[in-house]
């Protein structure tokens, strides 16, 4: 076994790392304050290989991994959560959504220009009746001879005002349930399709949350994407991959949240010591550090399986839920040791409290993360009982 990152990935996490220290973090409580989206950031990360990751040169990506990929949006996230989010959301839902079940020319159409930040993606799944349960949804498309017509409104859907192209998910045989829904790609300015409201968040507020209104939108037969009926199973297999990268933005969150705290508890004096002089901040540290670890092993495992092709929907899921719980654990004591400061607007540890709040929740709630756990668990067991 080999826990070490390589030459190359060490080299990769300092380049992003210098990057996010030097092009994010002056603006970060700007954007913040303003809920401004960071396009200009986004499009020179765009430049630099970074929207295009883990899909090969022949589609403009980077031919990496999933251990790299979780690389960079670790160190985006320790510094803005929501560039992290940003670029998570454009790569490992949308771009991946349309490099796993896209045909050649597909691929080759928006997939080479995501991956070169060209365009930006987003990926319409929840709706405002249907989001742990994204099987009920009601959106529908129906077929009109050369064309498809898209009715219906997707929620909280990532990088929405700014997209050029969505991947949108909707019914195109009621009666087959999950197995009658299907994906689309939808490029922005096509008539009846319009991002409508904006969500003004808690947290991860200079990233974009939007409503995707379709209304009587006519798209080319030829923009489904993978076979009629499959786009509900290829969202899971979507998500499979998407879910690793929210793993990897709550560690990064939970690392920023550390490192602060350890600087902080250095300089803070009370009581004639320096506050990291108290056990009770040492063993606050020494939690934190712990739970950091143990994410990082989750995170780094389930990329490192996924990268080896095999199944990990259960791995993905146990590190996308123990990561966003920790971090968010993390956070808190974190703001406990700055203390008062801890929740003044302008310190780090206020934003990140806010941040992390959504990463339980989204790209499915630790609730659902925990039936697919079980479910995993229950079907290996039944499995192991037959071969006995
Ligand atoms: C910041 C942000 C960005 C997002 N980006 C996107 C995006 O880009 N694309 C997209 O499609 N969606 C996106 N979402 C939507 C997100 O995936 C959903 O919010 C999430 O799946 C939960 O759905 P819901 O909000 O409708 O909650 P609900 O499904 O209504 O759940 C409410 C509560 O009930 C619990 N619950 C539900 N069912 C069960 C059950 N069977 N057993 C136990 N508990 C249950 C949930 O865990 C939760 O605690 C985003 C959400 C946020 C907050």
């Amino acid at each position: 076994m080999d826990f070490q990152l390589n030459d190359e990935q060490l080299h990769l996490k300092k380049s992003v790392r210098e990057f996010a220290e030097r092009e994010i973090k002056p603006n970060v409580m700007k954007w913040d304050e303003a809920g401004e989206f960071p396009l200009a950031t986004i499009k020179e990360l765009g430049k630099l290989g970074m929207l295009g990751m883990i899909f090969p040169p022949e589609y403009g990506g980077a031919g990496m991994g999933y251990v790299e990929y979780v690389t960079a949006i670790e160190e985006l996230s320790r510094v803005d959560g929501s560039v992290g989010i940003i670029v998570a959301a454009h790569t490992s839902l949308c771009s991946n959504h349309i490099f796993l079940a896209g045909n050649e020319a597909q691929k080759k159409k928006y997939v080479s220009k995501l991956s070169t930040g060209e365009f930006l993606g987003a990926w319409g799944l929840t709706e405002p009746s249907s989001g742990s349960d994204a099987g009920s949804a009601r959106m529908t498309a129906v077929r009109k001879g050369n064309n498809w017509v898209l009715n219906g409104t997707k929620t909280f859907c990532t990088n929405g005002h700014y997209a050029d192209v969505v991947v949108v998910l909707a019914v195109t045989d009621r009666a087959a349930h999950t197995h009658g829904i299907s994906a689309f790609v939808v490029e922005k300015d096509t008539k009846g399709f319009r991002p409508g409201k904006k969500e003004n968040k808690l947290g991860l507020r200079a990233s974009d949350t939007a409503e995707l209104i379709f209304d009587d939108c006519v798209i080319p037969a030829e923009n489904l994407l993978g076979g009629e009926g499959q786009g509900f199973p290829d969202a899971m297999r979507v998500l499979d991959g998407g879910r690793i990268s929210i793993a990897a933005l709550s560690l990064g969150m939970a690392e920023g949240a550390y490192d602060a705290a350890l600087k902080y508890s250095k300089q803070r004096r009370q009581f004639g010591k320096a506050i990291s002089d108290f056990q009770a901040i040492q063993w606050k540290l020494a939690d934190m550090a712990t739970e950091i670890d143990a994410a990082r092993l989750q995170t780094y495992r389930a990329a490192w399986l996924r990268d080896r092709g095999g199944l990990v929907t259960r791995e993905v899921a146990m590190a996308k839920m123990a990561a966003t719980e920790s971090a968010q654990r993390t956070i808190d004591r974190a703001v406990q040791i700055f203390g008062g400061r801890g929740v003044v607007q302008g310190e780090i540890t206020e934003r990140l409290y806010r941040d992390i709040r959504a990463l339980r929740i989204y790209e499915g709630a630790t609730e659902v993360q925990k039936l697919i756990i079980a479910r995993e668990l229950l079907n290996e067991a039944r499995v192991h009982e037959k071969n006995r």
